[in-house]
């Protein structure tokens, strides 16, 4: 039996469109690997259309069964792995679970392939063409490829649901695509475990989803495309639309399949399974608009609330959103994206007064195209008028004396409302927002109240991460003029050594006695120099160790071996570590010369070494011990010392080198009791993982 006229266009129609995707998805970088996921699935369905125009139907239709059933599984496959990898992060890669299932699919999809012609299904003669009754085998196999097809629908949906606003315009039409062939797929597939058959008259209903889907897949790559890495939270939000929206579809399709069941002849069967498809087609895509879907808010708000917006919720998400973030900027981006979801925007600017001046600089854009905004000068009508109304602009009715330069920027950019960032009665900075997704929406006092309310919120997180940023600053220069003040006092005593050298050696540089003497004052000061600059040598990191693995027992007799203390006792077993010997051996040498000073004479004071859970270091005195007060506000930080000699950076110092070997290092004291410090470090095996992660 040889294909209809309108199985054969759509075929074609498929084919070319599958092309020019794949020759787009080349042209257009932006997708990485994950464009060979997109051409594998697209290049897996055209087969199976195919297969299910041409094979099928034909005399050898049987024989075809395995290779369909094949390709009909390897193609879910792939599609899964891609719904797993589509605009996610780089680093979430796929689990070895999900990747030995993938392997054990394409496995048995080879198998499948060779299986000899009737085991998979039995031919049965049918009025609309062939039909094969699915014997077990054959069902089994369908029923996974149906799995499959639904855990990628369900990935892809966690994707677009998790993503934001300017992520889901760039990835909806690719996810869009997917659903159309995934859906048209998992329709067919489904009616036929329904009647356990393998019916080839559904063919064109499945070419006419795939072949929206493609097209929407090569819409999206021309005009949309590329990724946006979107963090998938384990909790899905709005899933009970996309049910309301599952359910009156499947609504729909009982009543087509009650139209299918009166109207028997086999074109209109056709035609009312494509009908089907594209209706589907279509609800998801008007469900995913944000246009409709601020609509229906809109309406829903209308006739059931008295107010056009929930500020609960929208207070919450706005200040949760701009609260969770750290840097300057990804707070500048969290204000204009809270903008522009709450109000249906779709780009906005963030403008910031110049640092010692009056006039406003484009501080962050959100989604402006290639437009560059211009710097507002304080007597630009836009900047007069905030400034003097103390609120939110309507900029549609148009800015009378805007300079020409934002006058253009500002129609270019179809700018529509412009927000105050208010500190009192002074204006701080501003928002605008540009191009509304929907136009016909209606803003009224309501929007402009909500809008001046953000505003205010949003000004006053700048400020404190501004404010922040200043007392860190401030803290650094205390830090700073501190180390100085040490740095000119050791230089001063040096440099009053080496003057009093050069003094005495004008009068008795002949003599070989005071040579001598020279010889080892500088010699001594040298010395003394190196320990300053090695004092003040950028602290350790993990780059900077050069790690080997030590026994700590062996380290820590090393380190006195020169230095012989009196009352100073080792105990403990050996114990292995991955450590920087050198390092170490200042945090030992450290701890143990506090614990001595902090001991009256001839107390002793014990460096214990072993492994608990991990390897460790103690060095317990008995001295006078310190109180929690001290060990939580001043202990390990730069320059806290009780001594009149100390400098107070010896500890810090400590904790730094001991954290740069991913260790740590905790203290047990009370007053009057003595101290017992405990340096912890990883061992050798955790130290590699550690490295390689
Ligand atoms: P410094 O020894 O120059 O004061 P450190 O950073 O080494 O600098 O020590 C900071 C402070 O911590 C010391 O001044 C002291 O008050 C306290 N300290 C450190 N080790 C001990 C200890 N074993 N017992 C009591 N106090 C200690």
């Amino acid at each position: 039996m040889s294909p209809g006229p309108v199985q054969t266009v759509l075929l074609l129609l498929c084919t070319g469109l599958s092309v020019a995707l794949a020759a787009s998805l080349f042209l257009k970088p932006g997708m990485g690997y994950v464009r060979w996921y997109v051409i594998a699935g697209v290049a897996a369905s055209l087969c199976l259309d195919a297969l299910g125009v041409w094979g099928l139907p034909g005399d050898s239709g049987l024989a075809w069964t395995g290779p369909y059933m094949a390709v009909e599984l390897t193609g879910a496959v792939t599609w899964m792995l891609f719904s797993r990898r589509y605009a996610r992060p780089k680093e979430q890669s796929l689990s070895p679970a999900l990747s030995w299932f993938a392997v054990a699919a394409i496995g048995t999809a080879a198998g499948i392939c060779a299986a000899p012609a009737g085991i998979l299904a039995v031919r049965a003669a049918a009025q609309n063409g062939p039909v094969f009754f699915l014997s077990a085998p054959g069902f089994l196999v369908r029923c996974a490829t149906l799995t499959v097809l639904i855990m990628s629908l369900t990935a892809l949906e966690a994707t677009l649901v998790n993503s934001v606003h300017g992520q889901r315009w760039r990835i909806k039409f690719t996810i869009l695509g997917c659903f159309s062939i995934l859906g048209s797929h998992l329709f067919t597939l489904s009616l036929g475990l329904l009647y356990h058959t393998l019916d080839t008259s559904l063919a064109p209903a499945r070419q006419t989803g795939f072949a929206i889907g493609t097209a929407f897949l090569l819409y999206s790559s021309l005009f949309r495309g590329g990724e946006a890495p979107v963090a998938v939270s384990k909790r899905l939000a709005r899933t009970s639309v996309v049910l309301f929206g599952a359910g009156a579809y499947l609504l729909f399709l009982g009543a087509l399949g009650l139209a299918m069941s009166l109207t028997g002849s086999a074109g209109n069967r056709a035609l009312l399974l494509a009908l089907g498809i594209v209706s589907g087609v279509g609800l998801l895509t008007l469900m995913l608009s944000e246009r409709f879907r601020r609509k229906c808010t809109r309406l829903l708000q209308h006739y059931f609330y008295k107010e056009k917006y929930d500020y609960r919720t929208q207070w919450m998400s706005f200040t949760n959103r701009i609260s969770s973030v750290r840097s300057r900027d990804g707070l500048y981006q969290a204000v204009l994206l809270g903008f522009c979801e709450t109000f249906g925007m779709g780009g906005a600017v963030l403008y910031l007064k110049e640092p010692g001046g009056q006039a406003m600089v484009p501080a962050t854009v959100w989604e402006l195209d290639h437009i560059i905004p211009p710097r507002l000068d304080s007597k630009d009508g836009l900047v007069r008028r905030l400034q003097d109304g103390l609120a939110a602009v309507d900029i549609r009715q148009g800015i009378s004396s805007a300079s020409e330069q934002t006058a253009a920027f500002l129609s270019e950019s179809q700018a529509s409302f412009a927000v105050p960032l208010l500190q009192g009665e002074s204006l701080e900075g501003l928002i605008l927002m540009l191009k509304p997704i929907d136009e016909t929406e209606e803003f009224n006092q309501e929007d402009f109240d909500l809008m001046e309310a953000l505003g205010s919120q949003a000004n006053a997180a700048i400020l404190n991460l501004r404010l922040a940023e200043l007392l860190t600053q401030a803290r650094d220069m205390e830090v700073m003029g501190k180390v100085s003040t040490f740095i000119v006092h050791d230089l001063k005593n040096l440099v009053y050594t080496l003057s009093l050298i050069v003094d005495n050696a004008k009068r008795y540089i002949q003599d070989p006695a005071f040579q001598q003497d020279m010889l080892k004052g500088l010699e001594n000061t040298v010395s003394k120099m190196h320990v300053l600059i090695s004092q003040l040598r950028q602290l350790p990191t993990r780059e900077n160790l050069s790690m080997e693995t030590a026994d700590l027992k062996q380290l820590v007799k090393e380190t006195f071996k020169h230095a012989s203390l009196d009352a100073l006792v080792f105990d403990g077993d050996t114990v292995a570590a991955e450590v920087d010997r050198s390092q170490l051996q200042k945090v030992i040498l450290n701890l143990v010369l506090n614990a001595r000073e902090a001991s009256p004479a001839g107390e002793t004071v014990r460096v214990e070494t072993g492994f608990d859970t991990t390897p460790y270091i103690k060095v317990i005195d008995n001295g006078p011990g310190m109180s929690d007060r001290f060990i939580s506000e001043s202990l390990f930080q730069p320059f806290k010392t009780t001594k009149s000699k100390g400098m107070g950076i010896g500890l810090y110092q400590c904790k730094q080198i001991v954290e740069a070997h991913g260790g740590t290092i905790e203290v047990s004291s009370a007053p009057g009791v003595g101290s017992e410090f405990t340096v912890r470090l990883p061992a050798p095996d955790a130290a590699t993982q550690l490295e390689g992660a």
